[in-house]
């Protein structure tokens, strides 16, 4: 007896990026749903419960965000989103409208199925937070608030664990400034990136991290840091 395969709704107009798509997700074992216009997907998504939802941000008769926003109304299934290149403000929106992550047009398959899997992943990991959370080398203990790297014990601020303990809750996902400044400092202080470049940049020497070329955290310019899974 096999699991029902994933089922994941495309939501695109291009109809040759739909087509495409269901030959990437059939080869990964998915099942495809498709709809090219914003509310039908919408419709689709109530109706049909996808495990996840890609979706594209320049749909002709609704703004993207729209879409995100009409769906998390009721659902906390993934989304993600397809935008297109150096459209830095468009991800940003879309991730505040309740968007997981995005991948930037056109995409690698291979990105955009593990983006996918770290998504559906996260929708299975199912209730109740593990007191301890493991990455690579990385290993948080959320209840007694410490954090190793390779065995070895890192002191961190109360900032600085915090910061970390949001990363490594979504390890692999785009966490975006304004998801860290919130949580972390509060919502009074979601312009202040600078707070949070200056605790990512301690975090990185305590880490032994290089951001030119990182081990564990990755910088997603203008938009958040993602935790290498
Ligand atoms: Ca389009």
């Amino acid at each position: 007896m096999s699991e029902a395969a994933p089922r994941i709704l495309v939501i695109e107009d291009e109809a040759p990026i739909r087509r495409f798509l269901k030959i990437v997700l059939a080869s990964a074992g998915y099942d495809m749903l498709e709809a090219e216009r914003g509310r039908i997907g919408v419709e689709q998504a109530a109706t049909s419960a996808p495990d996840a939802v890609l979706l594209d941000l320049g749909l002709p008769d609704m703004d993207g965000k729209a879409v995100i926003a009409a769906i998390r109304d009721w659902s906390q299934v993934p989304i993600l989103v397809l935008s297109v290149r150096d459209a830095e403000a468009e991800k940003i929106a879309a991730l505040d409208a309740g968007a997981d992550d995005y991948v930037t047009k056109p995409f690698a398959t291979g990105e955009l199925l593990a983006r996918l899997r770290v998504l559906l992943r996260k929708r299975s990991a199912g209730q109740g937070e593990p007191a301890e959370i493991e990455a690579g080398a990385l290993r948080i203990n959320l209840a007694a608030r410490t954090l190793s790297v390779d065995g070895r014990d890192v002191k961190l601020t109360r900032k600085q664990f915090e910061v970390m303990a949001l990363l490594m809750r979504h390890v692999g996902r785009l966490v975006s400034h304004r998801q860290i400044l919130t949580t972390v400092w509060g919502p009074a202080h979601v312009e202040d990136t600078h707070y949070l470049r200056i605790a990512v940049g301690h975090l990185r020497d305590k880490l032994g991290d290089d951001a030119a070329d990182p081990r564990y955290i990755l910088t997603e310019p203008g938009v958040g840091y993602r935790l290498k899974a």
